[in-house]
């Protein structure tokens, strides 16, 4: 039995760790829940699960009041499910008081993967990926390290403008890019999906995750999201992890694992399938997976300043102050404008954030 405390319960990943929580409940106990703002749905969760304790994080305080809840005595796993890096420091915390973590925002490990994974390795506590394309990765690593991986292929599933030509994009609106193809989602990762962001993001979140170089991480487009990701080992073997896209398998094989556990998740059916493709992505039109080689190669504060660009920026789009492409071009600018730092302290990283935010913002007025 894992107890679990799940920061933004009322999201998206979070409303799918209540299911699972329901789906096996002899392996799953939910002992924390915290919510931003939807005060309602968080009561709703309380009323099935009254032995949780319950946290609201948008008052001045609200930083102090998930950190309270991620370090708890009786959890023993802190699932990150907020969106953006706002759980950072309440990721800190949980390790430092002897945590596993479960790690849905991968925003974190973008920012600040290295401290991150460091103080996880000191504290003897796991990271454990939520991120589908991670978990599969980690399902067919089952342990072994990077001197085995010739490569890892993540999954991508081209969002909705994977064969809109490049001279469209211009007129893609909030509506268009909040209609994924395969995957129901949050707002903030479901336009990361279209700009590719969100696959620039995981290759930075791979590299931390798994301790590898980022020449050794690479994207194909696929586009069904049946295969989640691949390990091609050195040995040119290649494992892959398949089933239908539900946020509920990561997460169970995160409380789980290294167990299987039967649920009620609905079997893949190969002959019904038919088909799975794969092509290449559209590097050229979708420029985000250069800036993350770029930025990921780089180190130091890149990443952190990537990420938080591309926040300010997919704010902007979505309150009709920018076009589409004007996310990428809103972060290249940003990358270009901000200092950078090597070996950043968290601190460091913290002003790098906020830094890049405001450049991002001048920017845009
Ligand atoms: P969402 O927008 O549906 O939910 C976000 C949750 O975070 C809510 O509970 C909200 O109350 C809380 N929250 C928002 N801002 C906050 C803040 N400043 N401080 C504290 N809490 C805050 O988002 P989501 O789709 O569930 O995504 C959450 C994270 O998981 C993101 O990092 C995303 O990239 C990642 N992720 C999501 C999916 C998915 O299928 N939804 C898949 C893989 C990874
Ligand atoms: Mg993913």
């Amino acid at each position: 039995m894992r107890n679990v405390v799940i920061l933004g319960a009322t999201g998206s990943i979070g409303q799918s760790a209540l299911k699972v929580a329901r789906d096996i409940p002899d392996r799953m106990r939910i002992v924390g829940m915290s919510a931003h703002s939807n005060a309602e749905a968080l009561a709703m969760a309380a009323r099935e699960f009254p032995e949780a304790k319950t946290v609201i994080s948008s008052g001045p305080d609200g930083i102090d009041r998930l950190v309270e809840l991620a370090t708890m005595r009786e959890a023993d796993l802190v699932l990150l499910a907020i969106v953006g890096t706002a759980g950072l420091r309440p990721a800190l915390a949980a390790i430092e008081a002897g945590k596993d973590i479960a790690v849905a925002s991968k925003e974190i490990l973008v920012m600040a993967g290295e401290i991150v994974m460091e103080a996880a390795r000191r504290k003897g506590v796991r990271v454990l990926p939520v991120d589908s394309e991670h978990s599969a990765i980690f399902q067919c690593l089952e342990g072994r390290d990077a001197a085995s991986v010739r490569r890892l292929i993540l999954t991508c599933s081209g969002g909705p403008f994977r064969k809109t030509p490049a001279a469209e994009l211009q007129q893609v609106t909030p509506q268009m890019a909040l209609r994924h193809p395969t995957w129901s989602m949050g707002r903030k990762i479901t336009v990361d999906s279209a700009t590719l962001f969100n696959k620039a993001l995981e290759m930075i979140e791979a590299r931390w995750l798994f301790n590898i170089g980022m020449e050794r991480v690479e994207v194909v487009i696929h586009p069904q999201s049946i295969v989640h990701s691949m390990v091609e080992f050195v040995d040119h073997s290649i494992l892959a992890q398949l089933s239908h896209s539900d946020m509920c398998l990561p997460i169970q094989y995160a409380v789980t694992c290294p167990d299987r556990v039967g649920n009620s998740l609905r079997p893949l059916d190969f002959a019904s399938l038919g088909s799975l493709e794969f092509e290449a992505p559209r590097k050229q039109d979708f420029p985000a997976l250069d800036l993350a080689v770029e930025a990921g190669s780089l180190g130091g504060t890149r990443p952190a300043v990537l990420n938080a660009a591309n926040e300010v920026a997919v704010d902007a789009f979505l309150s009709g102050r920018i076009a589409f492409p004007g996310i990428w071009k809103l972060v290249t600018g940003v990358l270009q404008k901000c200092p950078h730092v090597e070996n950043p302290t968290l601190e460091e990283l913290f002003s790098a954030d906020t830094e890049a935010r405001a450049i991002a913002r001048s920017l845009i007025f």
